[in-house]
């Protein structure tokens, strides 16, 4: 398995430790290397980086792991994924790969904390401009292969899995959610607010409201 290899960052990062990776999949075999050259300062901002110098033609496998603050997201957590293939043909790169990342999220309906994974499909193409389609794809980027080693993924990961959070996002399927009357959670405890006494609640308002109406009638000066 993949291990994360991280440079730190000193003094007022505090909270930004992990800033840049650069991942080589060169050789068949998982390798990380520290993006750490001398330009690299707090100002670069943070970055996922892939190693494209020397990469074969074909598919060269793709799997690492790193950790889920780079995305800076709050509810993302742990550790984050990127698994799949890289396929060079000439200066094009397409990447196809499946990320996941652990969240602790706020169930939409209880508003209780919970833990879920998010996972999705990714497809990114990297080509010269030359080879760039006229209509925009935010999928398709372009770099110049005469220059650029490595390709920097790091935000369209985050795009991509901060989209695929659930509008709806659920503590569990059949949450129960908040009594609207006591507040309390349905999951946890059964409230005295029954069923029963909601409906009459409505009942008696439609009652009375039909009582009103009712003295109205009577009030009418129209009516004989
Ligand atoms: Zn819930
Ligand atoms: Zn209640």
């Amino acid at each position: 398995m993949v291990c994360a290899n991280w440079k730190q960052k000193g003094g007022g990062m505090a909270n930004r430790q992990w800033r840049r990776e650069e991942y080589d999949p060169i050789g068949g075999h998982h390798k990380h290397s520290v993006s750490a050259p001398a330009h690299n300062t707090d100002q670069d901002p943070p970055a996922l980086l892939i190693k494209i110098r020397g990469l074969a033609d074909g598919d060269n496998p793709i799997d690492l792991s790193f950790d889920a603050a780079l995305l800076d997201y709050p509810e993302f957590f742990n550790t984050a994924n990127l698994k799949g293939i890289i396929r060079k043909e000439g200066d094009r790169l397409d990447l196809t790969a499946q990320v996941s990342v652990d969240g602790k999220f706020e169930c939409t309906r209880c508003t209780d904390q919970f833990e879920r994974k998010i996972s999705t499909g990714l497809q990114l193409h990297f080509v010269p401009p030359r080879l760039a389609p006229n209509v925009g794809d935010p999928n398709v980027h372009t770099y110049d292969p005469t220059s650029v080693s490595a390709i920097d993924v790091l935000a369209d990961i985050r795009d991509a899995l901060i989209l695929a959070i659930p509008m709806k996002n659920l503590c569990r399927e059949d949450c129960k959610g908040l009594c609207p009357t006591c507040g309390k959670n349905r999951n946890r405890e059964k409230c005295d607010c029954s069923e029963n006494q909601e409906a009459s609640g409505a009942w008696s308002a439609l009652k009375g409201l039909s009582e009103r109406l009712r003295a109205e009638e009577f009030k009418d000066p129209t009516r004989n």
